[in-house]
């Protein structure tokens, strides 16, 4: 069965590690016998230029019938003025192919615990994933504005509750079978929902992995007091987008975040955190992990190619352990050079 995978590379470094994740796919595609078919479509400011769409038609329906999608990164100042917004077309993205889950790993690899801000004592072993809810909570509830009062309504329901907790349960199942569910039910109904829907979930479904529940202001101090400590966090929107991005410091660089965004009907959309960083674009300082971790996620959660997830993911960890780093990780290879190196440890590896 061949899988068809969509590249986005879009705008700034997107290319460059666009480029270095296909080449980790076709790599562990060589070292696995998995046949994956690419196709490459504008998105993003490119997508302004070339079509004055940042989310052209031809580019929608390559997306919906693809296995995944890969996006390497879009925006610059180029289109910050007026006119069409490439983030834009990344909501559209998000709205076509029916992502309700963000999934971001936070690991501190072997070698670099002298990045990280928080000391080695604390961080050392950090293997995280936050698993978010993407469309529902106070981002989406109706808003009243006012110039003496302001209102934001959150709104949950047990069916979206229980969609992106299966996803934290089945996730932790691979890993280490751990699931700490935030949120704030000492005093938000919709947290005492969630909290209830999740244990009910727990229970019926996946009595094997252990659940415990931390409130969300806690939570923000465990964090980084032993990030350690955690396996999977499952949260909702407001409250997983800014423990994410306080998570996403613990590494030590942005640029070697994935992450993972899945529906129920469509393989989901893979992309490192960062952005298109327009300071370092071509030039070849633009850090590649993140994408090519990003592509494992596709490998293990759009494809199930678990297998072949963990070879590009060993392969990464050799690669930083022995020092083939770019700049932003204090080495001084370039991204095709540590994408290479990622390659050449694939082969070595499988
Ligand atoms: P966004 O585009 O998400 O709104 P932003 O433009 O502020 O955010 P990024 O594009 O992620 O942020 O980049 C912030 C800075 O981090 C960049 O200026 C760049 O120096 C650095 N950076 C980001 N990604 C990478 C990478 N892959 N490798 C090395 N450095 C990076
Ligand atoms: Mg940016």
């Amino acid at each position: 069965m061949t899988h068809k995978i969509v590249l986005l590379p879009g705008d700034g470094i997107g290319p460059e590690v666009a480029a270095a994740a296909r080449a980790a796919l076709e790599a562990v595609a060589a070292e696995h016998a998995l046949s994956l078919a690419f196709s490459s479509h504008d998105f993003g400011g490119c997508a302004i230029d070339a079509h004055g769409d940042p989310f052209p038609e031809e580019t929608k329906s390559a997306c919906l019938s693809a296995d995944a999608v890969f996006l390497g990164a879009v925006g610059g100042p180029k289109w910050d003025g007026g006119g069409p917004r490439p983030e834009a077309g990344l909501l559209a993205l998000r709205t076509e192919l029916g992502t309700f889950a963000n999934l971001r790993p936070i690991t501190l690899f072997e070698g670099l615990e002298a990045l990280s801000p928080l000391k080695p004592e604390r961080v050392a072993g950090t293997d995280l994933l936050i698993v978010r809810e993407l469309t529902g909570g106070i981002y989406f509830g109706n808003r009243q504005e006012g110039d003496e009062n302001a209102t934001d309504e959150c709104a949950y329901s047990r069916g979206e509750v229980e969609r992106i907790a299966r996803i934290a349960f089945e996730a932790a199942r691979g890993r280490d079978g751990r699931v700490t569910s935030v949120d704030k039910a000492n005093v938000l109904a919709t947290s005492r929902l969630w909290r209830k829907t999740v244990i009910a979930l727990r229970d019926a479904e996946f009595p094997d992995v252990e659940l415990d529940h931390v409130l969300v202001d806690a939570m923000a101090m465990k964090l980084i007091e032993r990030p350690s400590a955690f396996d999977v966090i499952l949260t909702e929107n407001m409250f997983g987008d800014i423990l994410s991005d306080e998570a996403s410091v613990i590494a030590g660089s942005i640029g070697l975040a994935p992450s993972a965004s899945l529906g129920l009907t469509h393989g989901g959309l893979f992309e490192p955190i960062h952005g298109s960083a327009p300071d370092i674009a071509g030039q070849g300082k633009a850090n590649p992990i993140g994408a090519i971790l990003s592509a494992a996620m596709l490998l293990r959660h759009a494809l199930g190619e678990e297998a072949a997830a963990a070879t590009i993911e060993r392969a990464v960890s050799k690669c930083l352990a022995d020092g083939v780093n770019t700049g932003d990780v204090g080495g001084s290879a370039t991204t095709q050079e540590v994408a290479q190196a990622v390659c050449e440890r694939i082969r070595a590896a499988a």
